[in-house]
């Protein structure tokens, strides 16, 4: 397949800004794609030779692809640095300058998909000495065979910013279309992989069969269980027929740990690969975990080294980092409570029940003191024996208790009743930051209040629930000023319905956790999804959920029912 075909498309792709018209042009691409070139293809529209959970990066900066350019065209380096300046990026630089170019070369190729793969897949692998250069001139020799068009492409696939507005979750749709499948099939498929491009490949050989054969596969990261809340404790007995397992819901990062022979990987909620923050666990792992190959679930919590007792969430986060992190290994050490197993040697578990899971995870695992252990669990039936677990687990400082459907399967991706949160705390919103205002005297110069939003999973679009000025620290005024900064835009996002007026608006992706006093229905501030919130305060950034994560409108209509039946008793 011609490189061509897929720069063409991106083209247009780039500029149509309509849901619908994006999805055919997609939809047309896959039909056109042939089967053995359907993995490629799929990741680059998705912008990189890679699926996302894989952290690599080209190792290639601008002033490189500068260089490459340079080669090219041959141009000069002023040339280039000047249309840069006038066009702001690099992609557009090297298509005018691959149009006119000086450099004429008697004989190129034309650029296949495969060839660019090849290229720029290759490029992280590339080190030693003279890396740089043998870097510059992958990227150089396909410059070289480009159109104008492609050149484009290639240059801001090496960048990793593609500017086309594929999100993967429009691939689901995409995917079903082309290949006549339902979506549903496509997305459980995803959840078992986590790459389109796997899945795609397999519909486009097996159809419908052949995407249900797809299974987990070990060092792939599987999307998580997850779980709902309950108000309360006979809420869990009746929904799990008067019995369930009660685990401890411990405050830390979700992490699952993929073993492959000697090989241990950490994968986080979002699917991001965490195992060079935490080396202190990878070879506690390798002991604890008794079979070859294995995937195991589990909480990831800091202990305070005084006390023992677990430290806030905020603590474990600060181990999220690149640098330095023999230090903080020191400072914040970290512990792995387990409480689930999706493979095990050759078993795959997730089709089998709570119970066996759980007998199966006990044996395979060998605790390794303050490192790896089994979570806490107790089989239970009576209200007054669950609170009494429950308020021993507040008192050595957890959250609160996760209740098990002991019948129910592991059932990735997905947020059912078969898990139910019991947490004492005040119900709070995970809401996406879609726009911000500046403060007044004291916090003049930062953003001082932000409007956030709920997605709407009718069109797909985040209306605006409250304008939240409280909560925050200065250092967070500071900290949030300076990241939302760097994501401002003049107007609204394509995907945000907004109707107040805001200093700065943002692409919809940051999400906050927020507390409130009461759900409203027509407040006084006009908000797109026709509901508010009374008395709304910032609790924290919650760095582990994507926007497509957050609460949706019908959770908050759900949770305004609750509200209204509540009051209604009192
Ligand atoms: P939430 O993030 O509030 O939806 O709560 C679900 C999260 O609780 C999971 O994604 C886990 O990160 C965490 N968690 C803590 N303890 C457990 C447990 N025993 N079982 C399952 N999840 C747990």
């Amino acid at each position: 397949m011609r490189y061509t075909t897929l720069a063409e498309a991106f083209e247009k792709l780039e500029h149509t800004p309509s849901y619908l018209e994006k999805n055919s042009l997609i939809v047309d691409l896959l039909k056109r794609t042939p089967a053995e070139e359907m993995e490629r293809v799929v990741l680059f529209l998705l912008g990189r030779p890679w699926p996302a959970y894989v952290s690599k990066e080209t190792g290639v900066g601008l002033q490189q692809l500068k260089k490459a350019i340079v080669q090219a065209s041959g141009y000069s380096p002023p040339d280039v640095d000047k249309l840069m300046k006038q066009v702001g990026d690099l992609g557009e630089v090297a298509e005018q300058l691959s149009a006119k170019k000086k450099q004429v070369t008697l004989f190129t190729e034309q650029l296949t998909v495969k060839k660019v793969f090849e290229n720029i897949k290759q490029l992280p692998e590339i080190t030693g000495e003279g890396s740089v250069d043998r870097k510059i001139a992958s990227i150089a020799e396909l410059l070289t065979s480009s159109t104008p068009l492609e050149a484009k492409f290639v240059v801001r696939t090496v960048i990793g910013d593609l500017r086309i507005g594929v999100a993967e979750g429009r691939l689901r749709d995409a995917i079903a279309s082309a290949f006549n499948v339902r979506p549903e099939v496509v997305e459980y498929a995803y959840m078992l992989t986590t790459d389109y491009s796997i899945v795609a490949k397999a519909v486009a050989t097996g159809g419908e069969k052949g995407l249900e054969k797809l299974g987990v596969i070990v060092g792939h990261p599987v999307n998580p269980m997850l779980a709902q809340r309950a108000e309360t404790i006979d809420e869990v007995l009746e929904r799990m027929k008067g019995k369930a397992a009660f685990e401890i819901k411990l405050d830390g990062i979700r992490v699952q740990v993929h073993k492959d022979g000697d090989k241990v990987s950490l994968f986080t909620r979002r699917m991001e690969d965490y195992t060079n923050m935490f080396p202190d666990l990878v070879d506690p792992l390798r002991q604890a975990l008794k079979p070859k190959r294995a995937i195991v679930d589990g909480e990831l919590v800091a202990i305070d080294k005084r006390t023992g007792k677990p430290m806030p969430f905020q603590e474990v986060l600060k181990r999220r980092r690149k640098y330095e992190i023999k230090q903080t290994i020191e400072q914040i050490p970290v512990e792995l409570h387990l409480f689930d197993v999706l493979v095990s040697n050759d078993s795959v578990m997730l089709d089998d029940s709570y119970v066996e899971r759980r007998k199966m995870l006990e044996k395979i695992v060998k605790p390794v003191k303050g490192k790896v252990m089994v979570v806490e669990q107790q089989v239970l039936s009576k209200p007054d024996e669950i609170k009494k677990f429950m308020n021993w687990a507040i008192e050595i400082g957890h959250e609160g208790l996760l209740a098990k459907d002991l019948e129910a399967s592991y059932r990735a991706g997905r947020r059912e009743f078969v898990w139910l949160k019991l947490k004492p705390m005040l119900e709070t919103l995970d809401l996406v930051v879609v726009g911000g205002l500046y403060g007044k005297g004291k916090r003049a110069g930062f953003f001082g209040s932000y409007v956030l939003a709920a997605r709407d999973e009718k069109s797909g679009k985040f209306k605006t629930v409250t304008k939240c000025g409280s909560g925050y620290t200065d250092e967070d005024l500071k900290e949030l000023t300076k990241m939302f900064e760097k994501i401002q835009l003049k107007k609204p996002h394509e995907d945000v319905d907004i109707e107040i007026d805001c200093d700065a608006y943002f692409e919809p992706k940051i999400v906050f956790e927020m507390v409130y006093e009461e759900i409203q229905k027509s407040p006084e501030l006009k908000h797109t999804s026709t509901f508010g919130l009374r008395f709304p305060r910032y609790i924290r950034i919650r760095e582990d959920r994507r926007a497509e994560e957050a609460n949706t409108i019908k959770d908050i209509e759900d949770m305004y029912e609750r509200q209204q039946k509540r009051k209604a008793k009192v």
